[in-house]
């Protein structure tokens, strides 16, 4: 391991907080954005920020899914949010804990790793990055046999924020304390959300019809002149 960085993990949980997975659903790009803007703000030297692609991982297609799916009251599909905060995954990060690297070991039996090494001159596993939460601070590291420097922090930086990013999901169907969001359809016709899909954050009783008074208002015309339409029809039969 040669390249080290450190830092605290609010920065993170911010970008990822429940409360912004509808922002994401709607626009993927804004994620990248953000990353990169997080990452110009701590490392200072500028190619860290351009290294910054979610492009090639796939994610958005999967978090779509899965919110429409919530949305929809069917059951947490594990097929895909596994691949992105796995049961392990999602236990330790309750914790406050996370841990990944690439090559992939096995975390349950270090004696496994020794037996498929990634190196022929050594047991000691050798990973191109790892990234490893421990509370309130993260830390990556890549290692120093690679010359591929910048490919590997934006692996290892993407894979730290989409695992809290999906995380957000486990908890929010769990309603676990701070995460106790649902997301409903907005039935404005003119809804300017995507897909009319809006969150409300602990909230208790009545399922909300519209994301906005705006919609509601909208949403309200649009009753009145589907009666008005009704009665007009009345009087000519
Ligand atoms: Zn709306």
């Amino acid at each position: 391991m040669s390249t080290q960085f450190f830092a605290g993990i609010n920065g993170v949980l911010n970008i990822v907080s429940v409360d912004k997975l509808l922002d994401y659903y709607g626009n993927p790009q804004l994620l990248e954005d953000r990353i990169k803007q997080y990452v110009e703000g701590n490392w200072a030297d500028k190619k860290y920020a351009n290294s910054i692609s979610l492009d090639k991982l796939g994610w958005h297609g999967d978090l779509v899914k899965l919110i429409n799916k919530w949305v929809d009251n069917e059951p947490k599909d594990y097929d895909i949010i596994d691949k992105w905060c796995s049961l392990m995954d999602y236990a330790l990060l309750k914790e406050g804990f996370f841990k990944d690297q690439y090559p992939d070991y096995n975390t349950v039996s270090p004696a496994v790793n020794a037996v498929y090494p990634t190196t022929t001159d050594t047991i000691e596993f050798a990973p191109h990055w790892r990234v490893v939460r421990e509370g309130v601070k993260y830390q990556i590291m890549i290692g120093f046999d690679t010359k591929d420097l910048l490919p590997n922090f934006n692996h290892a930086i993407c894979r730290l924020f989409l695992s809290h990013l999906f995380y957000g999901i486990h908890a929010g169907y769990d309603q676990l304390e701070s995460y106790k969001i649902e997301v409903y359809r907005c039935q404005c016709a003119k809804c300017s959300k995507p897909n009319n899909l809006f969150h409300v954050m602990d909230r208790h009783g009545r399922r909300p019809t519209y994301c906005s008074d705006p919609c509601r208002w909208e949403g309200n015309n649009e009753a009145r002149r589907k009666a008005k339409a009704v009665r007009a029809k009345t009087k000519v039969v």
